[in-house]
């Protein structure tokens, strides 16, 4: 060896390595999946060069994985003729962190406090897995690029490495010796390398040799007849592809010729990732131009609200050489994006129609992604189709209806469909703007999320009715319903005077607060809510935009209250022996504060609160002297 040098890893790379190191991780065969992984992607970054016409050096070897056992020196032979690493590369790539997944494990590995164990098999931890196994590992690699010197590499993953130069020269690619640890002799048996190879890369687009004997299948498994495929090829693919260790949801398989020509196969997982932000999140598909992987995880093949697919695409309509930036502007991937599209409506509405309860699985997983297809106009009915909500109708917050089931349900008469928004369904349940439709038993759709309000505005009406807030119901507009309660006593037109007048003097009392105070029709339990004059938005929907705007200044509204309420029955006779007298004053600020609070608006509760500690002590007199305690 000539000289070499000595570097630190960065601090992230060791926090990861001590993870890796000190896990008892049982699985950690799967140190071999992820080396294979990157020399296949060497592979295809040099194949991706050479297809381009970038000069590239020995551009005739065979573009192979080989692994060797020297079981005299106790080491394993990972061997590809791929892309190779300039010294550059190799400090960049091996001594620092820098892609995204390797930094969301540690995130959820330090904040969810969660046994890493449980993570590592579904992550790529990537290189450094081998340290699970090896307690030395030396890199050979010579980068594809003419005129780049080779570079070498070793460390025992305790906090720095040494980089120099190979005594030998050598081929183009890397070679890596894992120097096998006491404790996992196991992986110095080349049977065993071959079955974890058969388990963890068979699909891996080079082949694979063990000892020379080439170990992996290579079929591009979407371009076989969808009726000589298995469902345990296809699951067993799906799992290679997504390092799950469950079957997936569902598999659509595709091949089409008009008006474009590819294959895809395509999964819906089993459970939603939850980890990541719908609005964030990495999503695509893998593409292939005629079995070649031209790049990963593309985002242009689907749209972001069928983002949680997990699959591979393969046209042959598309030139091999084709940047980042023309893959975006192509007519035809825009094509087959729609083209997925389609299909995997059509899939999803079938599986609603004949498998409901399934859907409904499905729904909870991936509905928040699903839901952003709002702006689908091409599939906007299916789309309409595909929407489940909570609703009045169901005992708890599990149940979930379609659109269409609601209409099944209207009553007679009824020409539009309700919805009301809140965080759960303890929050809707008790909104006093549903008092009139529990009432009338008109079922109301319960939307728990801020975007699905959004949905609805955006779609308008399903079938020929309006979608519309409970909010922005007119309560003359329901008379039509009857009632499920006795008929209240009407107020003597004696009594609608006075009650006018102590309207009034409630609207002097809150002033510029409110816009108006006015006898409700749509309560018959609270007694006093605030409307919002109609602006297109609920309340709720309001408060979220001003949330988002920082705005923090309170809109100016109705305060309805509730005539046959006790407590305005009560007020009214305080008013009519005298309109001056405090409690009015009391009463209706604290009406007007609760109200407001319920909406979301009120900032400071202290006045709230204190003025509800002075009635209750007041409160608490009255109780003890009328029991004379
Ligand atoms: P990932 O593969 O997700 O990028 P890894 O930790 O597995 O993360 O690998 C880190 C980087 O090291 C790779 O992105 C690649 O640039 C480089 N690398 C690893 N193995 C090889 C290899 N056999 N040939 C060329 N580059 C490699
Ligand atoms: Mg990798």
């Amino acid at each position: 060896m000539t000289q070499t040098e000595q570097h630190q890893f960065q601090a992230e790379t060791n926090k990861l390595l001590n993870i890796i190191i000190h896990s008892i991780y049982t699985n950690k065969e799967i140190f071999l999946r992820e080396l294979v992984s990157n020399s296949s992607d060497a592979l295809d970054k040099v194949r991706f060069e050479i297809n381009r016409g970038v000069e590239v050096i020995e551009p005739d070897q065979d573009l192979e994985i080989s692994l060797h056992v020297d079981s005299e020196n106790k080491k394993l032979i990972i061997r590809d003729t791929g892309i190779g690493m300039s010294r550059e590369d190799v400090v960049n790539n091996l001594g620092t962190i820098a892609k995204s997944g390797t930094e969301e494990f540690l995130k959820k590995v330090s904040e969810e406090k969660e046994n890493p164990d449980n993570i590592i098999g579904q992550f790529g931890v990537g290189f450094y897995s081998v340290f699970m196994v090896a307690d030395k590992v030396q890199i050979k690699t010579q980068s594809a690029y003419p005129g780049t010197a080779p570079v070498f590499w070793s460390s025992d993953g305790m906090g720095s490495f040494d980089i120099g130069e190979p005594e030998e020269q050598i081929s183009r690619g890397t070679q890596i010796e894992v120097f096998i640890n006491q404790e996992n002799e196991e992986y110095l048996d080349a049977e065993k390398i071959k079955s974890i190879i058969k388990r963890h890369s068979n699909f891996i687009s080079f082949p694979i040799y063990v000892e020379e004997e080439k170990v992996n299948t290579i079929s591009a498994l979407w371009k076989e007849s969808k009726f000589n495929i298995s469902t345990e090829q296809y699951n067993e693919f799906y799992k290679f592809l997504t390092y799950s260790s469950e079957d997936p949801f569902e598999t659509i398989h595709i091949s089409v010729d008009a008006p474009v020509q590819f294959n895809s196969i395509l999964f819906i997982p089993e459970h939603g990732t939850g980890m990541f932000d719908p609005y964030n999140m990495e999503y695509g598909l893998d593409l292939y131009v005629n079995r070649i992987l031209i790049q990963r995880k593309n985002q242009e093949l689907i749209p972001q609200h069928l983002g949680f697919l997990e699959g591979v695409v393969d046209t042959e309509d598309l030139p091999l050489n084709l940047s980042r930036q023309a893959i975006q502007e192509n007519a035809l991937i825009r094509k087959i994006n729609s083209t997925i599209s389609k299909q995997v409506f059509g899939r999803l509405e079938k599986i609603a129609q004949n498998e409901p309860e399934r859907y409904n699985k499905f729904w909870n997983e991936h509905g928040k992604i699903l839901k952003l297809g709002y702006m689908d106009f091409e599939n906007r009915d299916k789309f309409c189709e595909l929407l489940r909500y909570n609703s009045s109708c169901f005992d708890d917050a599990d149940g979930l209806t379609s659109l269409s089931e609601y209409v099944q349900r209207m009553k007679e008469g009824q020409k539009e469909i309700y919805f009301v928004s809140g965080q759960s369904r303890e929050n809707i349940v008790s909104n006093p703007h549903l008092e009139l439709f529990k009432d009338k038993g008109l079922e109301v759709l319960y939307l728990f999320e801020p975007v699905d309000e959004f949905v609805l505005q955006a779609i308008g009406s399903y079938q020929e009715y309006p979608l519309k807030s409970v909010e922005h119901v007119d309560p003359n507009d329901l008379e039509q319903f009857e009632s499920s309660q006795e008929k209240k006593e009407e107020l003597s037109e004696d009594e609608e005077k006075d009650l006018d007048k102590l309207l009034e003097k409630m609207k002097e009392i809150l002033g510029d607060q409110v816009t108006e105070v006015r006898a409700s029709k749509r309560l018959n339990q609270s007694p006093a809510c605030l409307v919002s004059p109609d602006s297109g938005m609920s309340s709720q929907m309001q408060r979220i935009m001003q949330v988002v705007n920082k705005d923090n200044s309170v809109p100016k509204q109705i305060m309805e209250v509730n005539p046959n309420h006790p407590l305005s029955k009560n007020l009214l006779k305080v008013y009519n022996k005298n309109p001056e007298d405090e409690f009015i004053k009391t009463a209706t600020t604290q009406l007007f504060e609760s109200a407001l609070l319920l909406a979301g608006y009120l900032s400071d509760p202290h006045s709230l609160v204190n003025r509800n500690f002075s009635l209750l002590e007041n409160a608490s007199k009255w109780y003890t002297q009328s029991r004379e305690m």
